[in-house]
C-alpha cells in the first residue's frame, strides 16, 4: 500500500532522465517563457544574492518567481503564504562560503535551518543553492540545485505497471529536500540511463557533495527519513523528507 504521500511512487520515465523527471523541468520551460516580462522587471531584487542567514515571508517579487517558474498554481496543496525562505550558509564546490536560499513550509523552516547550519559546520559541499536557480529564468542550469518547494504529484513506481499517481509529494508541502542531485541520483527500480547518475550510483566510493552518515544524522536530528534507504531497488539518494517518503 502506498502512503499517501509516498515519493516511493515514481514514474517509468524516471529510470530514463531521473533528475530530469524528479524535478519537472518541462512544465517550467513553458511558464518561464511566459512570464520573462514580468522577471526582468523583477530580477534585481529577485536574484540578488542574499547576504545574510535567516527566515523570512517570500517577498513579492519572489512569489512572481515562484509563479513564474510554475513552481506554484492554484489548487497546490499549501498556500503561498505558508512558504518560507531560509537563507543558510554553505561551503560550496569553489570552497568558498555562500548564502542560499531554499523555499519550505513554514511549519519547518527553523528545523530545516538547523539542518543546513549542521552541514555548514561539517563542510558538507554544495553546489547550487540559489533561489534563482530554481525559480529563475533559467531554473536548473548547473544541473545540481539543492532546493525543497515544487508543487507537483509524486508519480508512479516504475517498479509497477501503472503510471501515475493522484497525490502530492512531499515537495509540493515545502517538506522535502533534494541535496546535490548530481551527486546523489534517483534510481527508478534499480535503472537509470544517465550517464552522470551511474558514477555515482557506487555509493561506496565518496566523493565531494555525496551524502554521508553524518548528513544523513543531521536529517534525522529533525526527524526527516532519507530517499537512499527505501526498501527495495529504487532510491531517491538526493532526497529527504518529513516523513522518510
Ligand atoms: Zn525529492
Amino acid at each position: 500500500m502506498w502512503p499517501s504521500r509516498s515519493e516511493e511512487a515514481i514514474g517509468p520515465k524516471a529510470a530514463a532522465g531521473a533528475d530530469r523527471w524528479h524535478h519537472g523541468r518541462g512544465m517550467k520551460g513553458i511558464a518561464t517563457l511566459a512570464l520573462t516580462a514580468v522577471l526582468s522587471v523583477t530580477g534585481a531584487t529577485t536574484h540578488a544574492a542574499p547576504q545574510r542567514t535567516g527566515i523570512a515571508r517570500l517577498t513579492v517579487p519572489q512569489r512572481q518567481a515562484v509563479k513564474a517558474a510554475g513552481e506554484w498554481h492554484r489548487g497546490c496543496p499549501v498556500w503561498l503564504s505558508q512558504l518560507r525562505v531560509v537563507s543558510y550558509r554553505y561551503h560550496g564546490f569553489d570552497k568558498q562560503t555562500h548564502v542560499g536560499q531554499i523555499v519550505v513550509n513554514m511549519d519547518v523552516a527553523r528545523p530545516v535551518a538547523r539542518v543546513f547550519a549542521k552541514l555548514y559546520r561539517m563542510r558538507f559541499p554544495i553546489r547550487d543553492g540559489a533561489f534563482s536557480s530554481v525559480y529563475g529564468p533559467h531554473p536548473w542550469k548547473s544541473g545540481d540545485v539543492t532546493a525543497s518547494f515544487e508543487c507537483r504529484n509524486a508519480g508512479a513506481s516504475p517498479c509497477s505497471s501503472s503510471t501515475t499517481t493522484h497525490h502530492w509529494s512531499n515537495h509540493a508541502f515545502g517538506e522535502a529536500i533534494d541535496l546535490d542531485p548530481r551527486e546523489n541520483p534517483y534510481v527508478g527500480c534499480g535503472m537509470t540511463r544517465d550517464k552522470t547518475a551511474i558514477s555515482y550510483l557506487k555509493r561506496s566510493r565518496h566523493r565531494p557533495g555525496m551524502v554521508t552518515s553524518a548528513v544523513r544524522r543531521a536529517f534525522a536530528s529533525i526527524g526527516w527519513g532519507w530517499g537512499g534507504s527505501w526498501v527495495g531497488s529504487t532510491k531517491d539518494y538526493m532526497h529527504f523528507s518529513i516523513n522518510g517518503h
